[in-house]
């Protein structure tokens, strides 16, 4: 039999094929800025969420860069600089921060500091000319993130707080199902955050002492479940009630470790929901409407994320490629200091959240239910 020509790997017959350029495929997303017009951000606190997830996310985003590091730890500093490529020029210790202000290469502060630092460093950064990012919970007391906004209006600078949540396009697709109907009209949110507190990781270490945290497990993993039920409900909570869990009795640990709370909403919604370091892995959002229910589990996890809407037509789950929110954020912040316009998620956004967990503290304390003014 004769051989067949197109099984054979090398044909001699065949012309000789030729190197050519080719069109611009059509991109999902354009191309990024160049790096000399990215906006610069400067991270303030080398810790495991800075390095971990921001500083390597600056690399994904489309207008953003890395451009100066702040840091107690010179060695670590100089290795983070390195690592990213940025001369020691751009290197800055919590003494030497203020010099920032005649670095034209840093455009936005972003604060990544345990939460009692937030309001001085973000006001420290303002007084340097800069726009400042900083992470969540905002700040220890509604009168901190009062000042915080001042600071950032006085400074005609731009403040956003780090909700990477409100970016993630997981997220974002569930406020889309329920408010074009899908479970008919929201009546129930139960949302639970827990994860272990585990002393012997230094970045747990501050989380349990009020000192440095401002708060227990609300302030650091329940900010998500009362967010996340704000923005898929659309509406804020007028009244709430409390409970604080079991403690564990550890020594070390001078926060609230576990805490239920309810929330009532002006449309009758209920959210029910908690926040531990005393349970497992746990990051679950669920809203139950009239005819059917949607659910994000895990809702707030850095990299997955489920999406299922239920109705009488049955179960789908929703799958979105190449979701990463921390460069959707982190693009936000950009934007909005090139276009001059505030932020998504401004410090006003971080108010309301630290006003609704006062409450609940006090809620906790008194045994009794309390309203939230608008
Ligand atoms: P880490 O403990 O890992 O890092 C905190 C860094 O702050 C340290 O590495 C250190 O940086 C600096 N620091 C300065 N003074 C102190 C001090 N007295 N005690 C401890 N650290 C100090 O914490 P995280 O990175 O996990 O958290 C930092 C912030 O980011 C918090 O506000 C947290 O709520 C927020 N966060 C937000 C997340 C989100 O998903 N949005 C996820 C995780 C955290 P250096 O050594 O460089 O001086």
């Amino acid at each position: 039999m004769a051989p067949d020509p197109s099984l054979d790997p090398s044909p001699s017959n065949l012309p000789d094929p030729e190197l050519t350029g080719r069109p611009t495929p059509e991109l999902e997303r354009p191309l990024p800025d160049p790096p000399d017009r990215r906006v610069g951000f400067a991270l303030v606190g080398l810790g495991a969420y800075a390095l971990e997830q921001i500083a390597p996310n600056l690399a994904s985003t489309q207008h953003a860069r890395l451009a100066a590091v702040v840091s107690g730890n010179p060695d670590k500093a100089r290795a983070v600089a390195d690592a990213y490529g940025l001369g020691r020029a751009h290197v800055y210790s919590y003494d030497t921060f203020d010099r920032v202000a005649d670095d034209p290469a840093v455009d936005v502060v972003y604060v990544i500091l345990p939460n009692a630092f937030h309001r001085a460093w973000t006001e420290r950064a303002f007084a340097a000319g800069k726009h400042v990012l900083c992470e969540k919970p905002m700040a220890a007391t509604v009168e901190d993130c009062r000042a915080m906004i001042q600071a950032g209006r006085a400074a005609g600078k731009r403040l956003m707080i780090g909700y990477r949540a409100q970016y993630d396009p997981y997220n974002l697709r569930a406020i889309e199902e329920i408010r074009a109907g899908t479970i008919g009209a929201p009546r129930l949110v139960v949302a639970d955050h827990g994860r272990i507190l585990d002393l012997s990781e230094l970045r747990d270490q501050w989380r349990a002492r009020k000192e440095l945290a401002s708060g227990g497990s609300l302030y650091d993993i329940g900010i998500y479940s009362l967010n996340g039920a704000r923005y898929l409900i659309g509406e804020e909570p007028t009244e709430v009630t409390a409970r604080l869990r079991e403690p564990s009795g550890r020594d070390e640990v001078n926060v609230e470790e576990g805490i239920e709370w309810t929330m009532a909403f002006p449309s009758g919604v209920v959210a029910n929901c908690s926040s531990s370091y005393r349970v497992s892995d746990n990051k679950r959002i669920h809203v139950q409407g009239a005819e059917g229910g949607v659910t994000l589990d895990p809702a707030t996890d850095y990299y997955v994320r489920n999406l299922f809407v239920e109705t009488d037509a049955g179960r789908r789950q929703i799958t979105i490629p190449r979701a990463n929110q921390f460069a959707r954020m982190l693009d936000e912040m950009a934007l909005a200091v090139r276009e001059d316009r505030e932020p998504k998620t401004p410090g006003a956004e971080g108010l309301r959240d630290v006003r609704v967990m006062q409450a609940i503290y006090r809620a906790a304390e008194t045994g009794a239910a309390v309203r939230i003014d608008a």
